[in-house]
């Protein structure tokens, strides 16, 4: 893509002292992506402590990992890991020679009961596999759910309950395999529908009860005709997603899900003002371009992904919150006046080129300066670092702590394992388990019995195994959900895959000709409507 810099991230950079960037916004998303492993979790050994672990990190790889409970103590300390830095070489390479040596967190998830299976979350309860999600009880298998509870299968949702198979809902009850679904509750197969409650099949709906293909039933009717879908069965539900997928194309489609906001561009915004080309953004957000996932009160943010909760005068950051002017780090959290750094928590000021620090200032590749000679090196690397072509850009793909395809960088960027290889970064092989064909999944529900907690199910798209665990048999039981013929990670996939692109396109609205900015480009099968088109058409 070309690299286009507009007038107000000249300004933007300007104001951080910082040079325009020389590649374009989706290879800048993509480097940056690449130092975040979201759902790889692997059992580890603490190297502080020994005890064993779940990890980021797979035992094979050589960082030094310590759990939680001991990266968090104070019993050791990231400075006794300093070093001066050398004008001999570059600076990329000796960050990363710290970034290796220096003990990392095992796994990013704070204030966990029971629930020890999950990451980059915070304040779960009996949780199992559920990554960047928080404040959820008793739920499973999910990506991006909040304050929800008894659910599995989810893909960012907020406040459900009682749900499977959702994907981009908000205050939820009872519901399944819907999508955009907003305060819907005891329904199921719902598309871009609001205030509903016992409907089934429909789409563009709002504040109905006992709906089923957009048409009206008595309470009686409707309950008749539920009963005949057979929901408990895979083959049933299988034939009703292929059924409602056709019936979602005969509706004109939203160009984007841009709601209560000011002068915005992207998908998925709520509450933002003066936005362009970002992507999943809960406000308040105001003046930022290229922001992928985040919000909560974001100021001034130019090309991060996952930052929210106060951040400001940021450029080029991942996985951080509450910090004001930083940039090329990941997961800076609650710190000031940062360049270069990474997994730097509590109030940290004036890092340059840090890891795995906390509550620290003027440091510099680990190592403590005063005030007036930090300004001076770091004034000295700058200039250095013009020289080696290294002063402006993200440290390379390369230097990542994981392979390509652990990482986030491969949902949104799928390379194949040569193209991951050729392009010098490296690739993760699955251990290959084989154990023949493994047993036939049962079709309906009701015909399951515990037996099945012992048997290994084969998934159908990847070939990996899978089984079923207690929680899961209750909770599919309960709702009335057959055994899922794909394993976890296949079935959030799907769900990832089911979600637009982060990506614009500038195409016209098939009904009034205007031209519009959307992440549907034009070779899609739906029909596309401008915001004015589309609320004309709901009833
Ligand atoms: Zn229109």
């Amino acid at each position: 893509m070309p690299n286009i810099v507009t007038e107000w991230e000249k300004a933007h950079l300007a104001k951080m002292g910082l040079p325009l960037p020389t590649i374009c916004i989706e290879e800048r998303h993509r480097r940056r992506l690449c130092n975040r492993n979201e759902r790889r979790i692997y059992k580890d050994k603490c190297d502080l402590t020994g005890k064993s672990i779940i990890s980021l990190y797979s035992p094979d790889k050589k960082n030094v990992v310590y759990s939680q409970e001991a990266w968090w103590s104070d019993d050791w300390d990231p400075k006794s890991y300093g070093r001066d830095f050398d004008f001999n070489r570059g600076f990329f390479e000796q960050l990363k020679e710290l970034r290796m040596a220096v003990p990392r967190l095992s796994l990013m998830n704070t204030r966990a009961e029971n629930s020890e299976y999950c990451n980059v979350t915070t304040s779960n309860k009996n949780c199992y596999l559920v990554f960047g999600g928080d404040f959820d009880e008793d739920c499973i298998y999910s990506v991006f759910a909040m304050h929800s509870r008894n659910c599995s299968d989810l893909y960012w949702v907020n406040r459900a309950e009682l749900c499977y198979d959702l994907v981009d809902c908000t205050d939820v009850y009872n519901l399944k395999y819907s999508q955009n679904a907003y305060n819907c509750r005891d329904s199921a197969f719902l598309y871009e529908c609001r205030g509903l409650s016992n409907c089934f099949m429909c789409v563009g709906l709002r504040n109905k009860q006992y709906y089923i293909l957009n048409k009206p039933y008595s309470a009686e009717e409707y309950k008749q005709k539920i009963a005949q879908f057979n929901l408990g069965s895979y083959k049933a539900v299988l034939e009703l997603k292929k059924r409602f997928a056709q019936f979602k194309l005969t509706f004109p489609h939203r160009y984007a899900q841009i709601i209560n906001c000011e002068n915005a561009t992207g998908d998925n915004l709520g509450g933002v003002k003066n936005a362009v080309n970002c992507f999943d953004i809960e406000g308040p957000a105001e003046d930022i371009k290229d922001v992928m996932l985040g919000g909560w009160g974001i100021k001034d943010v130019l090309s991060c992904d996952h930052v929210g909760h106060k951040i400001e005068m940021v450029y080029e950051i991942l996985g951080s919150i509450g910090s004001y002017n930083c940039a090329f780090g990941t997961f800076n959290w609650d710190c000031k006046d940062i360049l270069y750094s990474d997994m730097v928590v509590n109030n940290c000021r004036h890092l340059f080129g840090c890891t795995n620090m906390k509550k620290s200032e003027f440091c510099i590749l680990n190592k403590q300066y005063t005030e007036s000679e930090y300004f001076d090196m770091k004034a000295r690397i700058i200039e250095h670092m013009k020289k080696t072509g290294e002063w402006g850009e993200f440290w390379p793909m390369q230097d990542s702590m994981w392979c390509y395809n652990e990482t986030v960088a491969n949902d949104y960027f799928p390379l194949s394992k040569e193209e991951v290889l050729a392009k010098g970064l490296k690739w993760f092989d699955e251990e290959k388990v084989e154990i023949g064909t493994g047993d036939t999944v049962p079709d309906e529900i009701d015909a399951v019995s515990e037996n099945i907690l012992s048997a290994t199910f084969i998934c159908a798209e990847t070939g990996r195994p899978y089984k079923i665990n207690e929680t899961e048999l209750k909770f599919y039981k309960r709702l009335n959900v057959p055994i899922p013929h794909y394993a976890s990670e296949t079935r959030n996939e799907i769900r990832f895959k089911s979600r637009l692109k982060r990506r614009s396109f500038e195409r016209k609205c098939d009904k009034c000709g205007m031209a519009i900015l959307s992440s549907y480009d034009s070779s899609r099968p739906e029909k596309i409507y401008c915001e004015r088109c589309y609320l004309e058409t709901l009833n």
